[in-house]
């Protein structure tokens, strides 16, 4: 079995509720340093409230729904990053250690230009580090170098994704959580992005956690996976494990 070090991090026993709704529902789960850890599930199934709380983002959701009057918030569990428990850090600070978030629908500012966007993600960063991620997001995107005066919210779905993932490049993450990268995106795209995900993997070392509704495009490129249901983990194993499994491969995997 492998030491503890080897998981940069872990979720034990998360529940969140929406006032009495439960959203996530005694999920622990593990993501291997260096490794790409796959969540997949159907839409409501929990895959952002788990992305927003591992990335702290929920503690300010939170703050401002009970500031507003609005729907109470619940949180019960750990979530240790680097063997440090981090449930109750701040957002800003979670990213500060490298957590990142990757958000679903990409939440780019339209109106800017796909260069603004990504100096943005790297305000944080000192200016050698973000020089040189920069390099390293337009060898990984090439296409991006010739549109990055054009505004963002020209751009194709696929050109806007390659942004959301290169602004999230910018802020120096150890730990990188792309919540539906490949939402709405043609096949041939899928495949395209799937293949510069795992390449940032193999190239920077960074680990990966990867929600999608599908897991069709991703299973070549994950090292291990979960199964959302309703909250709940209903499954997990390498992607082979997944794979072999009849009980899942239609509703999950689109096979
Ligand atoms: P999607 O693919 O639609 O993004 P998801 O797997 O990311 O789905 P969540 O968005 O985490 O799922 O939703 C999990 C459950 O929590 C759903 O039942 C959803 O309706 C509910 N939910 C999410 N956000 C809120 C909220 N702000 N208030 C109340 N319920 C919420």
């Amino acid at each position: 079995m492998s030491s503890n070090d080897d998981w940069v991090l872990e979720v034990r026993d998360l529940m969140v509720f929406y006032e009495n709704a439960l959203a996530v529902n005694n999920i622990s789960l593990k993501c291997r340093t260096g490794q790409i850890t796959g969540i997949f599930g159907a839409n409501s199934a929990g895959k952002s409230t788990l992305m927003h709380t591992i990335s702290g983002v929920m503690l300010d959701i939170k703050k401002k729904e009970a500031m507003t009057g609005g729907e109470r918030i619940t949180l019960f569990g750990a979530i240790n990053f680097n063997e440090e428990d981090i449930q109750n850090l701040q957002p800003h600070k979670r990213a500060r250690k490298g957590i990142v978030l990757c958000p679903e629908r990409r939440q780019l500012f339209t109106e800017s230009s796909a260069l603004e966007n990504l100096k943005i993600g790297g305000y944080l960063a000192d200016k050698a580090q973000a020089k040189k991620t920069l390099a390293y997001i337009f060898q990984l995107f090439p296409e991006l170098q010739k549109l990055k005066n054009r505004e963002a919210g020209f751009l194709s779905g696929g050109e806007q994704q390659m942004i959301a993932i290169g602004r999230a490049l910018m802020a120096q993450p150890k730990m990188l959580l792309l919540d539906e990268p490949l939402l709405g995106l043609a096949p041939s795209i899928e495949t395209r992005l799937a293949k510069a995900i795992n390449e940032i993997k193999q190239q920077t070392g960074i680990t990966i956690l990867l929600g999608e509704q599908y897991a069709r495009p991703v299973l070549p490129i994950i090292d291990y996976g979960y199964v959302l249901e309703n909250g709940s983990i209903v499954m997990e194993g390498t992607a082979e494990d997944l794979m072999n499994n009849p009980d899942v491969l239609s509703a999950y995997f689109g096979m």
